[in-house]
């Protein structure tokens, strides 16, 4: 009995368990409750369960399930045979490391903010599954991003509860004398010490630095507090450790990368120690820049030239002085790797240039931000047309195996072996396709929705309790009233992202009167869930969510546009799995790919969307919708106004007709097939197993260079 229990603990400290659907039923039967209140966190949830609860309920048929989960868990853990042992052997025998400033892999572990996290954390998932040698580096936030509440006026509160290690399925990086493995990193003209904890990711593993210790001065302890929280000073220390930090880690852990993958350009910083390492070696500067060069890759993922990370030579020289003087560079050299002009080094250090002119290859996230950013960076390369700038592209995916919930995931078994594999090819997803009837994807979709409506209403009671303390009962009771629910009968639309202004969340309420009979119509009506947190310092998004909240709150709208608090990762799979439709209506070109969208797919969700990002590759006008034919304007307001009027024609001339259009048996046939069509042109490109694949192959292999 001892060893069940064993095996049920051991699986809480590796993040596998997250993407496997029958082991998060493990921990959810144990108490559905606890699972809920503790963020699904199953470390957490252990530590609320006696020993004796734990050993008279490992029995019969929850013993059984535990064993196959075990058993299952091994098997991957010693899988020879992967995807990278078979095509890319050497990266199997050395390993990747991949940095990035945050890592979204479960919403138990609260290291993330929004997409770029969310890509990091389904690239790792991804590397583990194919089996390539894999390492991932971050900053352990102890504070996390932050949790958002929203007052009384729909404005958004923060708070920051602190995450504990022992919650966490973390263990402390010890050196070889099993003391704790310290690093040491010059800022300003401190030292400046960090500890490093290690978390399992399936057979990949990801190191955080944690300077949170008691040898650093206060302000530097800090430093790993909360996810890009604090100002330029704060961010270029965190930077500095994430750059310096890990690649002095990973060298103390005598791992030596075959390549470096900066995901955007928070870890540049990281190429400086490189290129100390190899002067310290005997390197002349031009060859040790060669090496280093041959080393790394970047991937951009900002469209919009303000976005950039950029820092003032005064901030430079005072942070940099005394680490310069370790490694022997000279201040004026450092400027000129980061400065857009090498003639003028007296600017600002971008550490996108730094980047890109320290790495073999660089692509942005889909092929229209590839162009765009040819475009954006071609001054740098003044010798060369936009098209010969080096940078490519790789579009953007998602972890399939992550973003299916248990329905979803049980239904697909049904017809193929797993959703990785329907979604291994084009012909794969039409076969699995091919067994299943309209009725039961319509039935899918039923449950589905139902699923998202009953969360709803749970998180909605915990959420307007907090929000109305005294007129609580009021709202929640005219929020269920009969006429007000939210019926999965409803086509219901979906937006949920970050609420940075570019994305534009008010636009569906450009005309109240519009929106009024389409959202009310008398047999066709429409619903709408939203929801998204502001950057704790961008008071435009907060106000976008107030308006929001405030929309939802008008009797016409009440119990039908609804704003849930707290987006983060488990909201976002309640969200992808039940709606219909998922808005989309960023000012194009801003968004570099977004991946929200495709999380819906494999639910029978549909996009609707800006041609931005990934969508004008993966539109192919029958298996969703674009609002909008990519048209630009030079003036906001006529931006917004045009895009409006696209989107609110596209609704009601397409979208509400097809879904409400029903044969005899009550299906919306042309609907259906319509997800259908998603599903083969959409599921089997836009996941994170091609996009490793390609990064493997084109990137990391060294085959595709500058
Ligand atoms: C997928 C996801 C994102 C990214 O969505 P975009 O479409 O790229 O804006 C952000 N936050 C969470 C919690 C997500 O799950």
């Amino acid at each position: 009995m001892q060893k069940k229990i064993f095996a049920l603990k051991e699986l809480t400290k590796n993040l596998w368990w997250s993407w496997d659907t029958e082991a998060k039923q493990l921990f959810e039967e144990l108490s559905p409750l606890l699972w809920e209140r503790n963020n699904h966190n199953p470390v957490e949830l252990l530590r609320h369960i006696s020993n004796d609860e734990l050993i008279a309920r490992c029995h019969c048929k929850y013993a059984e399930k535990l064993d196959r989960v075990y058993a299952r868990y091994q098997a991957y853990l010693n899988e020879k045979n992967t995807w990278a042992a078979l095509n890319a052997p050497e990266l199997v025998a050395n390993p990747v490391a991949y940095f990035s400033a945050e890592f979204g892999i479960h919403e138990s572990v609260r290291i993330y903010s929004g997409g770029l996290g969310v890509l990091a954390g389904d690239h790792i998932k991804s590397a583990s599954d194919l089996g390539l040698n894999f390492i991932g580096i971050t900053l352990f936030y102890k504070e996390g991003y932050f949790r958002q509440h929203l007052n009384h006026d729909g404005w958004q509160m923060e708070d920051y509860p602190l995450q504990y290690p022992e919650n966490l399925p973390v263990e402390k990086v010890t050196g070889p004398d099993g003391k704790d493995l310290i690093i040491t990193v010059n800022i300003a003209q401190s030292e400046v010490y960090a500890q490093a904890w290690r978390l399992k990711v399936g057979r990949a593993t990801l190191f955080l630095l944690d300077t949170n210790i008691p040898a650093n001065e206060s302000h530097y302890r800090d430093i790993c507090c909360r996810v890009y929280g604090g100002d330029q000073n704060m961010r270029i220390n965190q930077e500095i450790i994430l750059g310096i930090g890990g690649a002095k880690l990973l060298d103390k852990l005598g791992l030596q990368p075959k390549v470096y993958h900066m995901n955007e350009g928070h870890s540049a910083f990281l190429t400086l120690e490189l290129l100390a390492k190899e002067i310290a070696k005997g390197a002349t500067e031009t060859a040790a820049m060669a090496t280093v060069r041959s080393r790394c890759v970047f991937t951009t993922h900002t469209p919009v030239p303000a976005g950039h990370d950029r820092f003032s030579r005064d901030m430079m020289h005072y942070t940099f002085d005394k680490y310069l003087t370790s490694i022997g560079m000279e201040f004026d050299d450092l400027m000129k790797l980061g400065s857009e002009d090498p003639k003028n080094i007296h600017g600002l250090f971008t550490m996108t240039v730094l980047a890109l002119n320290l790495s073999r290859a660089a692509n942005g996230v889909s092929k229209l931000h590839g162009q765009v950013s040819r475009e954006m960076w071609q001054h740098l390369y003044s010798d060369k047309k936009v098209s010969e700038v080096p940078i490519g592209h790789i579009t953007n995916g998602i972890h399939t195996s992550s973003w299916s919930c248990g329905l979803t995931d049980t239904f697909w078994k049904n017809y193929t072996g797993s959703v990785d594999e329907m979604t291994l090819s084009r012909e794969n997803a039409e076969a699995a396709l091919a067994k299943v009837s309209d009725d039961e994807i319509w039935s899918l979709r039923y449950s589905l929705k139902r699923n998202l409506i009953d969360f709803i209403y749970r998180y909605l009671a915990n959420q307007l309790f907090h929000q109305h303390t005294h007129s609580f009962y009021n709202e929640y009771d005219v929020m269920r009233s009969a006429k007000n629910t939210l019926s999965p009968d409803v086509l219901t639309i979906g937006f949920a992202r970050r609420f940075a202004t570019y994305k534009r969340a008010p636009l569906i309420f450009s005309d109240l009167d519009r929106l009024n009979r389409i959202i009310n119509h008398p047999t066709r009506p429409v619903q709408i869930v939203f929801a998204g947190k502001a950057h704790p310092h961008d008071d435009a998004g907060k106000d976008y969510i107030r308006q929001i909240v405030e929309h939802s709150r008008r009797p016409q709208f009440t119990g039908k546009v609804i704003f849930l608090e707290n987006y983060n990762l488990g909201v976002a799979k309640r969200m992808v799995s039940g709606v219909d439709v998922w808005l989309n209506t960023p000012v194009r070109p801003m968004e570099a790919s977004g991946t929200s969208g495709e999380k819906n797919v494999l639910h029978g969700g549909l996009n609707f969307s800006v041609l931005d990002g990934w969508w004008p590759e993966a539109y192919n006008g029958d298996n969703g919708w674009s609002i909008g034919n990519g048209e630009a304007f030079e003036n906001y307001e006529e931006q917004d106004r045009f895009d409006a009027q696209q989107l609110y024609a596209t609704l009601e001339n397409q979208i509400i007709p097809t879904f409400y259009e029903r044969n005899e048996h009550n299906i919306p046939t042309r609907w259906i097939k319509k997800i259908r069509n998603a599903i083969t042109t959409i599921a089997p490109q836009y996941n994170t197993h091609r996009m490793v694949r390609d990064y493997a192959l084109r990137y990391y292999l060294n085959q595709e260079e500058k």
